[in-house]
């Protein structure tokens, strides 16, 4: 399976860091490595004038959420339809940081992944369980609760990103051991094929390992997805 190494920008980001993009793309010889794929999902401002000027070269473009609905009277909110349009290849849907900000449920996220597969677009369905649910041992309860209720059931092609909310921004990594149980547990619960990402503090010092992880099959970088120098190497990294 190809390894997909993505890059969640989150709310970080203005035109000129396109620097960042153009020296990644530098640093990755200015064309798509033919055995990992390269991801930048940078905040909704930004999608449209990234996509358009990388076009065919390195790297593709992703949001990072989208409306269920295709159109209509949601002020301030961005469709699936929308993102396509802007040329973003991936969405990004049910972080736990919009979990928690907007109160976004599993059923309003596995209506966000239905909607990226009606644009065309492929869902990255974010999942993870918080520090208290972990030191209570209720991580892969959480986290299968949170796959039957996210997952579509159309039969196309999604990628799963396990996310521990308490690895987030924090410098914290669960075990080689954790990473391993969960991501076996995950690939149980999901159709052949699925490709699953690791995210939560991925730094060019630990990306080999994690990476090398059987059943993780690329990461989500927050973080230190916005700098080249920290990105370039956690996108070699990957076996
Ligand atoms: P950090 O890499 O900054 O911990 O963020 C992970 C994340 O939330 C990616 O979606």
């Amino acid at each position: 399976m190809k390894p997909l190494i993505a890059g969640n920008w989150k709310m970080n980001g203005l035109a000129g860091a396109k620097g960042e993009i153009d020296a990644l793309i530098a640093k990755l010889g200015g064309s798509a490595p033919d055995d990992r794929e390269v991801l930048i999902c940078p905040p909704a401002t930004l999608v449209a004038a990234f996509a358009a000027s990388y076009s065919d070269e390195a790297i593709q473009i992703g949001g990072q959420d989208c409306h269920p609905l295709a159109s209509g009277a949601h002020t301030g909110d961005i469709s699936a339809e929308m993102l396509a349009d802007a040329g973003a290849a991936y969405v990004i849907v049910g972080h736990s940081e919009r979990r928690a900000d907007h109160g976004e449920t599993d059923a309003i996220v596995k209506a966000k992944a239905e909607a990226a597969f009606r644009a065309g677009l492929t869902p990255i369905i974010c999942v993870g369980e918080t520090k208290d649910e972990r030191e209570g041992g209720k991580a892969l309860e959480i986290v299968g609760a949170q796959l039957s209720g996210s997952l579509p059931e159309t039969g196309e092609t999604y990628v799963v990103a396990y996310e521990p909310v308490w690895a987030i921004g924090t410098g914290l990594t669960p075990t080689n051991h954790d990473i391993s149980e969960m991501h076996d547990f995950i690939r149980s619960k999901t159709p052949e094929g699925t490709r699953l990402l690791y995210g939560g503090s991925v730094k060019p010092g630990n990306a080999k390992e994690i990476l090398a992880i059987s059943n993780v099959n690329g990461a989500l970088v927050g973080g230190a997805s916005l700098k080249a120098d920290d990105f370039y190497p956690i996108v070699e990294a990957a076996p």
